[in-house]
């Protein structure tokens, strides 16, 4: 049963060049939006019967959920609320961008229930800011981390972003120790992916032209050790310090709420998305199209691949209570494989990725595929 709900808020202030999200800079539909939303939230039994077990998180991720106003955030939250059963304790975060988030925004969201903030600061240096296409400046960005703080937020992810052109490894140290000595306790560190269809494609196509990959893996295991020597420990490929509830049940293979255009959630064995149009979601939103259904052989290699990307790797024990196997007997061809090119690290708990699987990680990942 699902105990997750991920609520996909598509609106950001402008388009960043890199981005493949689905996203619109569109002010004007922001309101039939939220109208749109509460309906598919309201009729959420139309998809699948409400499930009456408690719910462990809630993530309104996008996009930029700090766009639209507070009030139609936390009137959201509020109804998600009414129509699920909420644990008293869970994790209920927000993504937030230093340019349209404001200390008023904060008190909001953390007056209606939400208690983890994600905020993408992505670096804070202003020329690699502008090379991204970001809003916002170094001293916005820090501004944003004391405010989070100061309306009481005590769990707060930040996102940086490696990899960038000119970006050298000392700027994204300083970085990261500037946010940690701030008290952020979270992590989140991102190459620079060059997606076709972007405007980065037509500009750094090969990327490897503009960023030597040595110096990116370098800027990759020089900041996770960094984060790790300060106490943020990495428990998965991407991220260092107290653990997401919400982005650890992706990577555990749980079940999941999704609302919202572009958002893809899974109940019921079921992979599912929403059409990637605000407009068609407005028109028609408790459509969704039926991505995969999942078959026994299917959870099981997806349990494995997804947990790969864990710091502690999928475990043998779990494998055994969620599928009545042994991990290391059903899979043992393919953890010989990846043993024998240096990918993982095998005990008698499970497996994981070695130093050199974190650099070959897709490479780990393709084997379960
Ligand atoms: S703010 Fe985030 S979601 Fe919006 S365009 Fe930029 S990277 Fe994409």
């Amino acid at each position: 049963m699902a105990r997750h709900i991920y609520v996909h808020i598509p609106f950001c202030a402008r388009k960043c060049s890199y981005c493949d999200f689905y996203s619109v800079a569109a002010p004007d539909k922001i309101n039939t939006f939220f109208e749109a939303l509460r309906k598919e939230i309201e009729n959420t039994d139309l998809i699948t019967d409400v499930n009456p077990d408690i719910q462990d998180t809630v993530y309104f991720g996008g996009g930029t959920p700090s766009v639209p106003d507070a009030d139609l955030i936390c009137e959201t939250l509020s109804l998600i609320k009414e129509r699920f059963n909420i644990r008293s304790d869970a994790e209920i975060t927000i993504e937030c961008n230093p340019a349209s988030v404001t200390k008023e925004k904060f008190e909001a969201y953390k007056n209606a229930g939400f208690n983890r903030v994600s905020i993408g600061i992505q670096s804070l240096h202003d020329d690699t800011l502008k090379i991204l296409g970001r809003l916002h400046d170094r001293s916005r960005a820090l501004s944003t981390v004391n405010e989070a703080i100061e309306a009481g937020f005590k769990n707060i992810s930040c996102d940086l972003m490696i990899g960038i052109p000119g970006q050298t490894k000392e700027e994204i140290l300083e970085d990261a120790k500037t946010l940690v000595d701030l008290g952020v306790s979270h992590v989140s560190m991102y190459s620079l992916i060059i997606e076709e269809g972007t405007p980065f494609y037509d500009r750094y196509k090969n990327i490897e032209d503009f960023v030597d990959p040595d110096l990116e893996r370098d800027m990759y295991h020089s900041l996770r050790d960094y984060l790790k020597g300060r106490g943020l420990e990495p428990y998965e490929i991407s991220n260092c310090g107290k653990m997401s509830v919400h982005n650890m049940s992706y990577w555990k293979g749980m079940e999941y709420y999704a609302f919202g255009p572009a958002a893809s959630g899974y109940l019921n064995g079921i992979r599912f998305s929403h059409m990637r149009s605000v407009e068609g979601y407005i028109k028609e939103p408790m459509k969704v199209d039926v991505e995969e259904i999942l078959s026994l052989e299917d959870k099981e290699k997806e349990y494995v691949m997804l947990m790969l990307r864990t710091s502690d790797g999928p475990s043998k024990k779990e494998f055994g209570e969620r599928f009545g196997k042994d991990m290391h007997v059903y899979f043992e061809k393919e953890i010989q494989s990846l043993f024998s090119k240096n990918l993982i690290e095998i005990d008698e708990n499970g497996f994981r990725l070695s130093k050199k699987g974190l650099d070959l990680a897709n490479q780990a990942f393709e084997i379960f595929i």
